[in-house]
């Protein structure tokens, strides 16, 4: 049995994780932390499994002690307050926006630890990663718009995944994504620039995720999307992360590493 801790738990994916290891045969929930409020809170009965004496902590340090790796899906807050409470414990992380300090001190954890680190766990987007380098080499000169859209209650724009995908087409056609990548349009911002990548955000309802880049060139265009039906695909993903992850040597690996896209 793999010993899984989940900081975040009382989240929207927090939940659907610690659901998933409850429900699973080869994985133990040995801790699930979130903000003190929530700390007490039967695990079992929150997810809808019933009571299962399974209480909600708080990270704190020697909170993890009983794990093997840890999943985090918190905000950047609770991100930067877990690094300072892990021990050898190995981690998933799919917190998005993390800000500089936590993004040194994840990379500090990942000397001595097995990390991965992913803005979407879902296959489909990592395949769709792959799918826009690609694209993006092939049509050189082929104007890129990424738009995506998720749920209203979502705080960071543009979204981790957006932001990958915009990387992605920088890196294969070898240019600086801080001199290429713009976020939205308004007012008089004269002809597109030549290169020039777009990211658009949109928010409403309950969307779980829906990335699309479109690639426009004289008469023609694609479009690559990738569309979430549910949250069931990145809880899966960082489960199966959790599980390639154990035992693994210490480094930051991402998502492409562990689906062996590389
Ligand atoms: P959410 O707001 O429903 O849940 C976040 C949880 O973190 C809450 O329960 C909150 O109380 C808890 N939290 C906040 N500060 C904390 C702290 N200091 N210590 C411990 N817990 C703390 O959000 P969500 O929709 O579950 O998403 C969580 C994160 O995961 C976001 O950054 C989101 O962008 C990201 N996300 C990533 C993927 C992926 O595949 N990588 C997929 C979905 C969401």
């Amino acid at each position: 049995m793999i010993r899984i801790g989940i900081n975040g738990a009382a989240g929207r994916m927090g939940q659907l994780l610690c659901a998933r290891v409850l429900s699973s045969k080869d994985l133990q929930l040995a801790v699930a932390t979130d903000l003190p409020q929530f700390a007490g809170k039967d695990i079992g009965e929150m997810v809808g499994l019933g009571k299962n004496d399974i209480l909600l902590g708080q990270p704190e340090p020697g909170a993890y002690t009983n794990c093997d790796v840890v999943v985090d899906f918190s905000l950047p807050e609770g991100t930067k307050r877990l690094l300072s409470c892990l021990g050898a414990q190995a981690l998933v992380v799919g917190t998005t926006a993390l800000n500089e300090e936590s993004a040194k001190a994840l990379g500090q954890h990942a000397q001595e630890n097995a990390v991965v680190l992913a803005a979407n766990f879902s296959t489909g987007v990592n395949v769709l990663l792959s799918l826009v380098g690609q694209a993006a080499r092939l049509l050189p000169d082929h104007d890129i718009e990424i738009v995506e859209m998720h749920h209203s209650r979502k705080r960071d724009a543009p979204s981790g995944t957006a932001l990958a995908l915009a990387n992605a087409a920088c890196e294969a056609r070898n240019v600086d994504s801080s001199e290429t990548v713009i976020y939205g349009r308004v007012g008089d911002v004269g002809p597109r620039k030549k290169g020039e990548i777009g990211i658009h955000a949109l928010r409403g309802g309950d969307i779980a995720g829906e990335h699309s880049v479109t690639l426009s060139g004289p008469g023609e265009r694609i479009e690559l999307g990738h569309f979430a039906t549910s949250r069931a695909a990145f809880a899966e993903g960082a489960l199966h992360a959790a599980r390639w992850l154990n035992n693994r040597p210490a480094g930051l690996y991402s998502m492409q590493d562990v689906l062996g896209l590389n």
